[in-house]
């Protein structure tokens, strides 16, 4: 199943779409994780993208769109996988639509008072990309892999709210997009992370049938 995660940043889609890996056994594919490790890297893609980044803007669609293309095309991918952070504006998703064929978007419905709360106490695993709220660390440690974690540049508050933003005006639009084409399914994303994964299983399973 070839599944696209939608949702603000900060609505928990890289903590589910982990999880769902590991039970379905298909990849996560993040954009987010793929900027971030290229940026440590220093490759040219990382370079580049680091710019939008840091602003909270988003990288252009061309940048992007190779790089997600090119993931695709890896022996793993071939019996699925969940798309977290791509696409992110119609423009992505036409270019999707050109290489791939998506069975369910699932949208991860998240007021704005809980996405900010969210995004300021987040805390990023250096090592695996596992993503951690700072109520739940005991120290700066990764629970998982004992990795050191940090907090990304872009959850500062200014780039927060600018992030929120570009969300609503470039990556929104993205809902009504998948609705007309028959395949979105809504989780509503109010809960505990536990409530909240049951409603993101429960809307997958919704569009199965
Ligand atoms: P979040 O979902 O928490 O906003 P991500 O880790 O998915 O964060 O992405 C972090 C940043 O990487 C985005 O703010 C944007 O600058 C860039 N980025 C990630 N995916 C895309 C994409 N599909 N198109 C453009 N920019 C992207
Ligand atoms: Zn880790």
């Amino acid at each position: 199943m070839n599944i696209v995660f939608l949702g603000p940043p900060g609505a928990g889609k890289g903590t589910h779409a982990q999880r769902l890996m590991k039970e379905l056994g298909i990849p996560q594919i993040s954009t987010g994780d793929m900027f971030r490790r290229a940026i440590r890297e220093q490759t040219p893609t990382g370079l580049d993208a680091k710019r939008y980044i840091d602003k909270g803007e988003l990288v252009p669609d061309e940048v992007v769109v190779a790089m997600v293309k090119e993931r695709l095309a890896e022996p793993d991918c071939q019996h699925g996988y969940i798309l977290d952070g791509f696409p992110r504006t119609v423009a992505q998703a036409e270019a999707l639509d050109q290489i791939a064929h998506i069975d369910v978007a699932l949208n991860i419905d998240t007021p704005d008072d809980i996405i900010i709360d969210r995004l300021s106490g987040r805390r990023v695993c250096a090592e695996c990309g596992g993503t951690y709220h700072t109520s739940l660390l005991k120290e700066d440690k990764c629970p998982a892999c004992g990795g050191a974690v940090y907090q990304r540049d872009d959850d500062k508050p200014e780039t927060v709210t600018n992030r929120l933003a570009v969300y609503q005006e470039k990556t929104a639009p993205l809902i009504d997009y998948y609705q007309k084409k028959g395949i979105l399914s809504t989780a509503d994303c109010r809960g505990t992370i536990e409530e909240n994964y049951r409603a993101v299983k429960a809307a997958l399973e919704a569009k199965k049938q």
